[in-house]
């Protein structure tokens, strides 16, 4: 035996026949175009929407030249090289109220943040560095010519490319498209996704619970991640393990939707009326991937509907949302697609792991005292334990190949931030 043979009671978790995420999400990615479809909306209704046009300005922003400051405008060959020099002060300039006239040397205007610079001007000194007697100001030297104006186009020129299309609209985004004046803009249409529950122990809230059963709780996280992906929802409800219900469902939801995502039947030996539904009425494959949480996810489709079969335990599902679904809907969505933001911070706990497979554990990331970026783990980490999730604000993600890590080491996280 030497000394790379692997040893014969291995305590690791590496499968040959499991598919690594960063290759299983390209696979998905690979299949997946942005949905057919725009819609013409008012600017206020394209919050979390997804331009289907490049947006070219169609003015200068700011559309003139203006104080950046509350002071006196001048011109700059005015500024003394030393001592002061007195100018004489001939008008005011507000916001929306420009001075007429012009600023000849040895003159100022009195101006105010936001109005037009007046002729011959080009320099604001802000009112804390002058003192005023009467009609006349006096400056001191070492003020810049032009300081505090803010130029015509400095923000946006007329032309300019202002955003492409597939750019995801921000708050930021709805005032700068009507700081062009701009009041409607195409975006692409939502992606509607369809999604069911499996599982002839899951009782729906409201129902009483009898032994054994469970309340479905996956619907009700799918329908948040959704939500906040802001694609049209059509919840199906809980379909037992049987197979007539099963093909109904399935066919139903290709009839209407552009996705369909169910939760749970996916384990091994209990997979088989989804697959077997699958094979004959779409095509699907069942990957076993190297993670944890949530090994098992079915990929496939039905007609012109993509299918997501996630595991049923309840993180392992919000995980493997996270990490294939949500890129999907994006692309879906004519979203461009960001590889996941990742951090380094020192984790405060020991971090159980064994290698084989890549970790999504829950950790609650804060800033220390150092202002040191420092991760703790929530606790326990069962699959089921879906108070792991609700008390973290990111995942530390583990390599594939890493062993336990010790407290006071560095490890990845990904903030939900941006995220979720
Ligand atoms: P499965 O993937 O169907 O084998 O389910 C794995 C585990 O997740 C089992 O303990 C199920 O009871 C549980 N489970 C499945 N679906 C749900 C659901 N919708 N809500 C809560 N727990 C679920
Ligand atoms: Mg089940």
């Amino acid at each position: 035996m030497t000394d790379k043979t692997p040893p014969l009671h291995s305590c690791d978790d590496f499968d040959p026949n499991s598919l690594r995420v960063d290759e299983a999400r390209a696979r998905i990615l690979d299949t997946l175009n942005t949905v057919k479809g725009v819609e013409q909306l008012a600017v206020r209704q394209c919050l979390g929407r997804v331009l289907a046009e490049d947006i070219h300005s169609t003015i200068d922003v700011p559309s003139h030249t203006n104080s950046a400051m509350d002071g006196y405008a001048l011109r700059g060959s005015d500024i003394p090289t030393e001592g002061t020099a007195s100018l004489r002060m001939i008008g005011r300039a507000l916001a929306g109220v420009p001075f007429t006239g012009r600023v000849e040397a040895g003159q100022c205007v009195r101006i105010m943040t936001g109005a037009m610079m007046p002729q011959g001007a080009d320099t604001v000194i802000m009112q804390e560095d002058v003192s005023v007697e009467g009609e006349r100001i006096a400056i001191g030297a070492g003020h810049k010519p032009g300081q505090n104006v803010r130029q015509a186009g400095e923000d946006l020129a007329t032309g300019d490319c202002v955003f492409s299309a597939g750019k995801f609209i921000t708050p930021a985004d709805l005032g700068m498209l009507a700081s062009m004046g701009i009041a409607e803009v195409r975006v692409w249409r939502r992606v509607r996704v369809a999604f069911f529950s499996t599982g002839d122990e899951l009782r729906s809230v409201g129902q009483p619970l009898g032994d054994g059963q469970i309340y479905d709780s996956n619907r009700y996280t799918l329908h948040g991640m959704l939500t906040r992906l802001g694609v049209e929802l059509l919840d199906m409800g809980v379909i037992a393990d049987r197979r007539d219900e099963i093909e109904a469902a399935f066919q139903d939801a290709s009839q209407i939707a552009d996705v369909l995502i169910t939760s749970g039947g996916v384990s091994v030996g209990e997979a088989d009326y989804v697959k077997e539904t699958l094979e004959k009425i779409g095509e699907v494959n069942f990957w076993k991937i190297a993670m944890k949480p949530g090994r098992p996810l079915a990929v496939g489709r039905i007609g012109h509907c993509h299918f997501f079969g996630l595991p049923g335990n309840p993180v392992s599902a919000m995980v493997t949302f996270y990490q294939f679904v949500q890129p999907a809907l994006q692309k879906m969505s004519g979203r461009e697609v960001s590889p996941p933001l990742l951090l380094k911070a020192r984790t405060t706990s020991r971090l159980k792991k064994t290698p084989g497979r890549i970790d999504y554990q829950r950790g609650w990331l804060e800033t220390d005292e150092q202002g040191e970026l420092v991760v703790h783990s929530t606790g326990q980490q069962g699959s089921g334990m879906l108070s792991s999730m609700g008390k973290a604000n990111c995942f530390i993600v583990l390599p594939l190949e890493s062993k336990a890590i010790e407290a006071g080491n560095l490890v990845t996280v990904q903030p939900f931030a941006g995220l979720i």
